[in-house]
């Protein structure tokens, strides 16, 4: 049934069956925390939700359990990892470190990963750069099946390709913009099928390339064995924008882009491109935490809209949820407990 589960309690639970799925402890409990505070967050597409595919990826080989990046170059300012299929809840956490480390040594760093297994929120990489007062912006493509379509096409081409920018505000909490460039997350619209809701309009297509309100229609394959397809937000701007995560975070990564059908394997591979900046070395800190505060002021002066409850910043909607879901739990849909269920008998069965 559905339930509404303590963090710490989860954060156990899914440690328990990542373990038995392969990872030490230790990284077993970094990704189980890194998921579960992807539900905390209010992001329940990235969280605990994501361990049967996990699970099903290890099984197949896809996903490389106690695998951490491989330094490919490091001049300091530039960095090339390898993130040899490891979970990306390490080789994210790793690359930046590292990229954190050499950002504040010359100023700047800029990271390719490549060949990361799914590395989730992307917010939490830039929420590790601002609380060390650095900026950090992201590019990350997606390697699995597409299920974005480019804008004017009419099937999925690519991934939900994430952009996150991530700004330090001096000791006010950080701006974190972190979002797909698809619509809306795939992952929300499983979290709809398996909660039998409707979406609204222009977020998918079906099979056919016409518009539609059912989530089902990228979640499991359709009555001619097609999926359809989410619309990227913005029209064509968010299409150039999941192309320059394609180019950015696939291409220029090393870590190859998607030009092929589609295949079933679980495992989903992200590229990143990330640049960290240190405003204290590029000599603006004082000015830019002033006019960074005096904009946010600004916006917060402006009148709430008509049925608005008035201006947000990027990443408070998270603190919020945050705030509100460390004391009253994490909500699991009966779809979602069921399936995680299943890959921990599926775990079992196996021995
Ligand atoms: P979303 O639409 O919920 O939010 C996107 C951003 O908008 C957030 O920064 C949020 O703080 C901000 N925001 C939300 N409401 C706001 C408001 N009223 N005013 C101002 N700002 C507001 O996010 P999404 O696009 O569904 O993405 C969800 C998560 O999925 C992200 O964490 C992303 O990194 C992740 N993702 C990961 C992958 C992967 O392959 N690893 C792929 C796609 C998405």
């Amino acid at each position: 049934m559905s339930q509404s589960i303590p963090a710490a309690q989860l954060r156990t639970q899914i440690a328990n069956i990542l373990h038995m799925a392969g990872s030490e402890h230790a990284e077993a409990e970094q990704v189980a925390a890194n998921l579960v505070m992807a539900n905390l967050s209010g992001h329940d597409s990235h969280g605990v939700g994501m361990v049967p595919r996990y699970v099903d990826a290890v099984l197949e080989g896809g996903l490389s359990p106690n695998t951490g990046v491989k330094v490919r170059l490091d001049t300091g300012p530039l960095l090339n990892l390898d993130g040899q299929r490891g979970y990306g809840q390490i080789t994210g956490v790793q690359a930046m470190q590292m990229g954190i480390e050499r950002a504040k040594q010359h100023g700047v760093c800029t990271v390719a990963l490549s060949r990361s297994h799914h590395l989730g929120r992307i917010g939490h990489f830039a929420e590790m750069a601002v609380a060390q007062g650095l900026v950090s912006v992201h590019f990350v493509n997606v390697l699995s099946r597409p299920v974005v379509a480019p804008f004017g096409g009419g099937d999925g081409r690519f991934g939900t390709n994430p952009c996150c920018i991530g700004v330090p505000m001096g000791s006010r909490p950080p701006f974190v913009l972190d979002f797909a460039t698809s619509r809306v997350a795939q992952g929300k619209m499983r979290v709809a099928y398996n909660k039998g809701e409707e979406v609204p309009n222009g977020y998918l297509i079906d099979e056919k390339g016409h518009p539609t309100n059912k989530p089902g229609v990228v979640v499991v394959p359709q009555s001619n064995g097609l999926f359809g397809a989410l619309m990227t937000f913005g029209e064509h701007k968010g299409f150039g924008m999941a192309m320059a995560c394609e180019l950015l975070g696939g291409a220029l990564t090393g870590g190859g882009t998607w030009h092929r059908e589609a295949d079933d394997q679980r495992a989903v591979l992200n590229g990143m491109l990330t640049m960290i900046i240190d405003p204290v070395r590029l000599g603006t800190q004082d000015s830019f935490e002033k006019e960074a505060l005096a904009f946010e002021d600004w916006l917060r002066q402006s009148p709430n809209a008509p049925g608005s409850e008035g201006v947000l910043m990027a990443g408070e909607p998270e603190r919020k949820a945050r705030a509100d879901r460390e004391l009253h739990g994490i909500w699991i849909d009966d779809t979602t407990w069921a399936e995680i269920q299943d890959a921990e008998a599926k775990l079992k069965n196996r021995h």
